[in-house]
């Protein structure tokens, strides 16, 4: 069970990713684990990608993707695997598929966790903490007995700047933007499954499940 998984953020891929690695014991490959495990073990491609990000520069193309190469190669991708977090661009997919073609493996499916605009929106904005003891509330998922108010200490509870509507709303329209060539690389590759992530945690992911199930153990 070879996957990708894509959604943007506040999509609920984080929620998802555990999920899947859980119920399908496979691992989850995540762009950030990927690197800090090939440096950690020294290797010749961890050690160039940490002289790049020492030096506060990306990681180029050729690097992250040898990266990927010795990573999908590993014992516990024998069954599967979760890639998250890559590939990122339509360069880095093309790439995927000449790995997973030199390592006699194939993607499965692409699983595109689909949100609607507004409900992002809702999700992303609706963060509030308080001003005095730091503790968070979320206006629908978590809120305060009282509006604007602490339940702990009483203070009074503010939106920090990075979840306002406008830079939300910005960093959204930016991240559509870089998905949307890879969705349609991976539409045309038949590949692309879009999961209705307006829904309750619980049902998306038997959403996923009803789709897994028809692919071959
Ligand atoms: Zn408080």
């Amino acid at each position: 069970m070879n996957l990708v998984l894509m959604g943007l953020p506040g999509a609920g891929k984080g929620t998802q990713a555990e999920k899947i690695v859980e119920h399908y014991d496979i691992p989850h490959i995540s762009t950030g684990d990927m690197f800090r495990a090939a440096i950690k073990e020294g290797t010749q491609l961890g050690l160039k990608a940490k002289s790049f990000m020492d030096q506060g520069n990306l990681v180029p193309d050729e690097v992250t993707i040898g990266i990927v190469r010795e990573r999908l190669n590993k014992q516990d991708c024998e069954n599967g695997f979760l890639l998250d977090g890559f590939p990122r661009t339509v360069a880095q997919a093309e790439a995927l598929e000449t790995i997973t073609k030199e390592l006699n493996k194939q993607i499965d499916y692409v699983i595109n966790i689909d949100v609607d605009q507004s409900i992002l929106m809702e999700r992303l904005t609706g963060r509030r903490i308080c001003k005095d003891c730091g503790a968070t509330y979320h206006l629908v998922f978590n809120p305060p007995a009282k509006e604007g108010v602490c339940d702990k200490c009483g203070g009074e509870l503010y939106q920090r700047a990075d979840d306002n509507a406008e830079t939300v709303s910005t960093r959204l329209s930016v991240n559509v933007k870089q998905s949307q060539p890879l969705l349609d690389f991976y539409q045309e590759k038949g590949y692309l499954r879009n999961i209705n992530g307006n829904q309750d945690i619980n049902i998306v992911f038997e959403d996923v499940r009803q789709l897994l199930a028809g692919v071959k153990q």
